[in-house]
Order: structure tokens, then C-alpha cells, then sequence
């Protein structure tokens, strides 16, 4: 595939880092969202993140200038004409997604291949939303952007195989890494994660061991980088229990149900780092 220019919905802290990723790797990029203040916060972010990259000497000032000069911010969808590929990055509810969706589908050329980071809405629902679903595909980018190599690739009941290759060709080609899954709730790794991380807090909750052996069990025992309690508090127990709640209704298995634990302290408002209080504290 040669991709060349690329356009992403939603600058938020996803949007703004495929943004980022793409310019870095040569695509030019329109960057949409619904105001000028949201746009100004995602380019701050790329500018520090890449600012970043250049003081570590994984970018020269040459290459970061030309990065952020492929970039164009825009809150018209009409600057979406002529991409190669458009990918959705807004928040994550149906409404919001199907009626950006179907502005897409109206801006960019007949095709262009069509994208979704969604984290947890069917890729077949959001498909039917656009006049050719065959061209629709999930891209579930992992974060941090700029740092996480996996793209999970999700296909619908409609994705074509041309629209499969065409976005394995682009996780490529900005030098990530993709796997396929099908269209399923969690996709592959958050249905294994996201339990995983719910069991050590049946684990915590049932008193079996406290929230530091738990994860220094897990780290030790199992190589993982970082604990799954540890690693709850950083992805936000709320996202968390969303995940959780999303598995449990869809699979309709009991096997599925959140940790009482968690529901609780979601209710307490200890969402983890970001609220400085989850399993651990943090200053
Ligand atoms: P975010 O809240 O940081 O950003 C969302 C952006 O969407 C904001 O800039 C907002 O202004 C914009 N937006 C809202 N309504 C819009 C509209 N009508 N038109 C255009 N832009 C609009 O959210 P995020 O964390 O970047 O998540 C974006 C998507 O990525 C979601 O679908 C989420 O599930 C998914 N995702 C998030 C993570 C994560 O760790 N944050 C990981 C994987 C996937």
C-alpha cells in the first residue's frame, strides 16, 4: 500500500498520538476535531511528545520540524477529501461515533479505507453506519501512541480482504506491529487482560494476599513489566470497570462479572493515579 495521507477524527490523547506516529513516519495528516481549543491541546501534546523525542536523539530537529509541518488541523471535514485512509478517534460512545462516521463517509473519496479506534463498540454495528461497510475496519492502537508497538487489526462481518491489507500495510509502514481479530467484545487483549486484572481483585478482596505480594507475585512469577493492581491504577478503574461491564453484558457469562471490590471503589471516587488514589497512593 502506499498510504500517503492520512486524516484522524478526535485529538484527544489517542487521536493526537496516531496523529503524531503517522506525520513521524512521512504521511501527511489531517488532524479533525470539533473545536479550535481541542485541537490546540493535541497539538501541544504532539509538539511536547516529539520535543521529547528530540532531546532523547531519537528525532533530529530537522525531522521534527518536517513532522509537525505535515500536519493540518482542521474542524471541516471537507480537509478529509483525498485521504488514503480516515481513522476515528473520538469518545467512546455510539452516538457521537455513528454520526462522525457518516460525515466521514460523505468527505473522504470511495476508497478510502475507513477505521475505528474503538475500544469496545462492535465493529459490525459501526460498519453499518457508512455506505460501504467492506472498507470499515478497527484499528485498536494501544496507549501511550507514540511508545505501545501493538495495532489490533478487527474485522467485521463486512471487512473485505483489500481493507484488511491495506491496514496491516499502514501499521507497517509507521513501524508498528498488527494482529488480527475478529470482531468480538474485548477483541484479544482486553478480553484476556482486563479478567486477568479483575481476578487480582477477587484475589485482593477474598484476602489472600495483599496488593503488593499480589503483584509482586505476578511480576515475579509471570514477567509481567508491571503488576495487574498496579496496572489497574494506571489505566483508571473506571475505564476498567467500563471493560469489565462491556465483556460481562455482551458474553452474558457469569465468568465475566466485576470484582464487587471494584464497583466499590469506583463508587468511591479512587479511580487510581488520576485521582492520586487507587490500590496504591500516589503523590
Ligand atoms: P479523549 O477523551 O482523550 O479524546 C476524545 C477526543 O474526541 C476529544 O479531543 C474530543 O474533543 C473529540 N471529540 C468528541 N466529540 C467529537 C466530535 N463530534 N467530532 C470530533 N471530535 C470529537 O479520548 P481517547 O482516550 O483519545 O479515546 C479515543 C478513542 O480511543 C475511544 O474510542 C477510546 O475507546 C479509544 N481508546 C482509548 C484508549 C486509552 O487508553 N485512552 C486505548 C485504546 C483505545
Amino acid at each position: 500500500m502506499s498510504n500517503k495521507k492520512i486524516g484522524v477524527v478526535g485529538a484527544g490523547t489517542m487521536g493526537n498520538g496516531i496523529v503524531q506516529v503517522c506525520a513521524i513516519a512521512g504521511f501527511d495528516v489531517v488532524m479533525l476535531d470539533i473545536s479550535g481549543a481541542a485541537l490546540d491541546r493535541g497539538m501541544s501534546a504532539i509538539q511536547k511528545s516529539v520535543g521529547t523525542l528530540v532531546k532523547k536523539g531519537k528525532l533530529t530537529e530537522e525531522q521534527q520540524a518536517q513532522a509537525l509541518a505535515r500536519i493540518k488541523c482542521t474542524t471541516d471535514y471537507a480537509d478529509l477529501a483525498g485521504v488514503d485512509m480516515a481513522i476515528e478517534a473520538a469518545t467512546e460512545n455510539a452516538g457521537i461515533k455513528a454520526t462522525i462516521l457518516a460525515k466521514m463517509d460523505q468527505a473522504v473519496g470511495e476508497t478510502a479505507v475507513i477505521a475505528t479506534n474503538t475500544s469496545s463498540i462492535s465493529i459490525t454495528k459501526l460498519a453499518s453506519k457508512i455506505r460501504n461497510p467492506n472498507r470499515f475496519i478497527g484499528t485498536h492502537f494501544f496507549n501511550p501512541v507514540p511508545v505501545m508497538s501493538l495495532v489490533e487489526l478487527i474485522c467485521g462481518l463486512q471487512t473485505d480482504g483489500l481493507t484488511l491489507d491495506t491496514a496491516k500495510s499502514f501499521v507497517a509502514q509507521i513501524g508498528k506491529v498488527s494482529i488480527v481479530a475478529k470482531n468480538m467484545p474485548g477483541f484479544v487483549v482486553n478480553r484476556i487482560l482486563v479478567p486477568m486484572i479483575n481476578e487480582a481483585i477477587f484475589v485482593l478482596q477474598e484476602g489472600l494476599a495483599s496488593a503488593e505480594d499480589i503483584d509482586a507475585g505476578m511480576k515475579l512469577g509471570t514477567s509481567q513489566p508491571i503488576g495487574p493492581l498496579a496496572l489497574a491504577d494506571l489505566i483508571g478503574l473506571d475505564t476498567l470497570l467500563m471493560v469489565q461491564e462491556v465483556l460481562y453484558e455482551s458474553f452474558n457469562d457469569s465468568k465475566y462479572r466485576p470484582a464487587p471490590l471494584l464497583k466499590e471503589m469506583v463508587d468511591s471516587g479512587n479511580l487510581g493515579r488520576k485521582t492520586g488514589k487507587g490500590f496504591y497512593s500516589y503523590s
